[in-house]
């Protein structure tokens, strides 16, 4: 029976490979907008700040004495589904990975409480700490999204009335 120890390894591994989908869908989307400014940098920064997620998830992997290089085979699939949603051919491609990116910010959301949940539980403060400053990043995301979705969306309706490329 897996101790609670390798639970939390196994969880680790499962957001490390959550944040390199994460990478991958940002680094997408940074590369293809180019009518919505405000968005394509919020993308952008993100993009920076997942990076340094993945970082700190690989350190705590390693605390545990853990192999980063193994990806949890059902958390990629899933996540792989996820990232199906970022359809680049969409024609209102920038409104559904808006949409995308939302529901993808509240997946790593509920991930890192989890995942806090679990250090608390094994006293690793340390994970427990890495975890909840990387929550508050999440979150940081969602609120943006939240705020701004439905304006990106007016400029897409904007643009798509005029005839100007809306799409991205
Ligand atoms: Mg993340
Ligand atoms: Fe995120």
């Amino acid at each position: 029976m897996a101790t609670t120890r390798e639970t939390l390894l196994a969880w680790l591994r499962d957001a490390h490979a959550m944040e390199k989908q994460a990478i991958e869908m940002l680094e997408n989307q940074a590369s293809r907008i180019e009518n919505y400014p405000e968005m394509k940098q919020k993308v952008q920064s993100h993009l920076e700040t997942s990076r340094r997620q993945a970082e700190r998830v690989e350190e705590c992997i390693r605390r545990l004495d853990g192999d980063t290089s193994t990806i949890k085979e059902g958390m990629a699939k899933f996540m792989g589904n996820v990232s199906a949603l970022t359809n680049a051919a969409a024609s209102d491609e920038v409104v559904k990975n808006g949409i995308a990116s939302y529901a993808f910010e509240h997946f790593e959301i509920a991930s890192y409480r989890a995942l806090i949940g679990t250090a608390e539980a094994l006293g690793e403060t340390h994970i427990q700490q890495v975890c909840e400053e990387i929550l508050r990043e999440e979150e940081a995301m969602a609120d943006w999204l939240e705020t701004n979705l439905p304006e990106v969306t007016q400029r897409y309706l904007q643009r798509e009335v005029t005839g100007e490329q809306a799409k991205r």
